[in-house]
């Protein structure tokens, strides 16, 4: 079994997930006692959010490309950047080290393209519902994205940044989060990416009348995946 890089922290309630996950995908799979191979490192999540409201690019790629770097120098055989958000980041990540990290957005079109999805709803920070680092990818594969509207994108955005990152699960914002939802499924969305990792905490499959991709649960499959290839 191959050893996973976990680099998280980003934030906590949500490496908490990506822990409980691989552990379990590898104990289905495998029987038994058996459990991951996992060394994490887990930054100050409240540095990172700097970075990104100041617009502050290059300093948060130098602060996750030394704890890749110290993955790397332990010995994991790849690495997984718990966050959609911070693939801002993995061009510059990936070019200073010499292990492969598992991109979150490309292990997710995998998955649209399995299930044929051409028109995709996109929920997230307001950095990847609005930038192109992470759209692109998925565009480039030849799937349309939607994304709310303005008004929208910043209340999805604040139940991120004021609820989810503490673990705070409001029955109020799971109904704003639902309209959202089914605004994007009347412009013709036939799935619904969960592209931030504390969403699947909110929202969940049941909840929903379409396919959801729950970046975080994906990820961590893709990763076992790879780990048990
Ligand atoms: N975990 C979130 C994501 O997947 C948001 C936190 C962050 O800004 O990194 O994008």
């Amino acid at each position: 079994m191959k050893t996973i890089g976990l680099i998280g922290g980003m934030s906590w309630e949500s490496t908490v997930t990506y822990y409980e996950k691989i552990n379990e995908l590898v104990n289905h799979s495998l029987g038994g006692l058996h459990s991951a191979k996992i060394v994490l490192t887990s930054v100050d999540f409240s540095i990172i959010e700097e970075c990104q409201k100041n617009n502050e690019w290059e300093r948060s790629a130098d602060i996750l490309t030394q704890e890749a770097l110290k993955l790397e120098k332990i010995g994991v055989d790849f690495i997984l950047i718990c966050t959609n958000t911070m693939h801002k980041n993995f061009d510059q990540i990936q070019a200073r080290i010499s292990i492969p990290i598992l991109h979150i957005a490309e292990a997710t079109i995998e998955k649209l393209q399995e299930e044929k999805i051409s028109h995709v709803g996109l929920l997230g920070t307001k950095y990847t519902m609005e930038q192109d680092f992470y759209k692109k990818r998925i565009i480039d594969a030849n799937i349309q994205v939607l994304i709310p509207q303005s008004k929208e994108i910043e209340v999805v955005n604040d139940v991120i940044f004021d609820e989810l990152v503490f673990g705070e699960i409001k029955p109020k914002s799971k109904d704003m989060y639902l309209k959202i939802i089914n605004h994007l499924i009347d412009r013709g969305a036939e799935g619904i990416i969960l592209g931030c990792t504390e969403i699947g905490l909110l929202i969940k499959q049941e909840d929903v009348t379409i396919p959801i991709f729950d970046t975080t649960l994906i990820h961590s499959e893709k990763a076992v995946e790879r780990a048990l290839n």
